[in-house]
């Protein structure tokens, strides 16, 4: 299919609204991304033709609801290359896949152990592994990153030794768009014997993560920056890794017999999938995923290319003007600053002008302590953004910053 950006942009309703009384410029995709019509109808039909509860009726409904579940998990599978259907586990998004992990590691760890994490963590994966050490006396690391908003490969290597019981580093920043070396990551942490958590939150609109090949041991993302609904991601494990950490949640689904004396708990990917879950969600999640590779993520990513450098180089014309991590190992969001000006104060004027951006610390604050400042403005493109919306980018900058300075 070829890329036809008209096309693409009329799959997404949103996008042919007007905000403040301009046609809506969405820069705002490293929080989530809008939805195309083949997803929304997708989560109509199930509500309106076979919603029912699943894996429990007889009943003909619940049969056809269990099924376009369990092919969504199927095709989710498959995008991520991963082996074993059921060491997908339907999670509500990238928090609680992290949260599971973190809590199940509660029992293998031991006082002294050891976790690694990266200075360009979301709060979301800082949190659960300062509780995970109070909880277990393990002791956590932190990568330092540098100026280039990349993390310092030798310093990760220096905390490495046969202490690591598990490393946590997202994929690609949210707030930077650094894409971090994962492959090398993970491969230098297995020499230790120690486990892999990437957080795939942010990377997963842009790129297709092949899990085997990268012989990750944990891999979490979330449905609704990609295109899919909220309140629904993905846990994968490897089975090995799976089996060994206990459940998260007791409830329904996840129990195979349960007595007052004892709990036997139901197999994978059940064993993690308690109460009902998301149905809708997962189902559409599906067909996000089948909805991105119609498009193909080859073309996303040259398109994407394309919008980033041109951003890129219109935005660093205004005179004051400073974008972090503007290196070459990164995505299509810019975070960037006009010196004297507060980048909620950009925020708020862009808005005036149906531009929509993020201001503030992108749930990391820890890099804006490194860069000493109290936040950025960022604009993150996705593959249904156009050069005309970066020229509306770029005036409104100009203008915010003529009205500010
Ligand atoms: C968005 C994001 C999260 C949190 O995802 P939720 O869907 O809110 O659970 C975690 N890490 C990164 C890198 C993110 O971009």
């Amino acid at each position: 299919m070829a890329f036809d950006i008209k096309k693409i942009r009329a799959d997404f309703p949103i996008l042919s609204r007007e905000v403040n009384g301009y046609p809506l410029v969405y820069l705002d995709n490293a929080a989530t991304s809008q939805k195309p019509k083949q997803v929304i109808d997708c989560i109509v039909d199930y509500y309106s033709n076979y919603n029912a509860n699943i894996h429990r009726g007889v009943h003909s409904l619940s049969q056809e609801a269990t099924d376009a579940y369990e092919q969504a998990r199927k095709a989710i599978q498959e995008h991520f290359n991963i082996e074993k259907t059921h060491e997908v586990i339907f999670t509500s998004g990238t928090t609680h896949g992290i949260n599971l992990v973190a809590n199940g590691f509660s029992s293998l760890l031991e006082k002294g152990d050891e976790i690694i994490v990266s200075a360009l963590e979301h709060h979301s994966n800082i949190v659960p592994w300062q509780m995970l050490c109070e909880r277990t006396g393990a002791i956590l690391k932190v990568i330092p990153m540098n100026q280039d908003g990349m993390l310092v490969f030798s310093e990760y290597e220096k905390l490495l030794s046969d202490k690591t019981r598990l490393v946590f580093v997202n994929h690609i920043s949210n707030a930077l768009g650094t894409i971090n070396p994962i492959k090398s990551i993970i491969k230098k942490a297995h020499q230790v014997g120690a486990a892999v958590l990437i957080d795939g939150a942010q990377a997963c609109s842009h790129i297709k993560p092949d899990l085997q090949s990268l012989d990750v041991d944990f891999y979490v993302t979330s449905a609704h920056k990609m295109c899919g609904p909220t309140g629904v991601g993905i846990l994968y494990g490897k089975e090995e890794w799976l089996t060994k950490l206990p459940p998260y949640q007791g409830g329904g689904e996840m129990i195979a017999e349960v007595t007052f004396e004892k709990t036997t708990y139901a197999d994978l990917p059940h064993k993690f999938e308690a109460g009902t879950p998301n149905i809708a969600g997962g189902i559409a999640f599906g067909a996000a995923i089948n909805y991105l590779n119609a498009i193909g993520f080859d073309a996303i990513a040259t398109y994407e290319e394309n919008i980033l450098e041109y951003a890129t180089k219109e935005l660093l014309a205004i005179d004051g003007l400073k974008i972090y991590a503007d290196i070459k190992e990164k995505t299509s969001v810019i975070s960037f600053n006009i010196e004297g000006i507060h980048p909620y104060d950009i925020g708020t004027i862009l808005d005036k002008m149906g531009i929509a951006v993020r201001t503030g610390h992108h749930c990391a604050q820890p890099i804006m302590d490194y860069f000493k400042i109290p936040g950025t403005v960022r604009a993150s493109f996705a593959f249904y953004n156009t050069l005309e919306e970066v020229n509306r980018l770029v005036e409104g900058v100009k203008k915010a910053k003529m009205m500010l300075s």
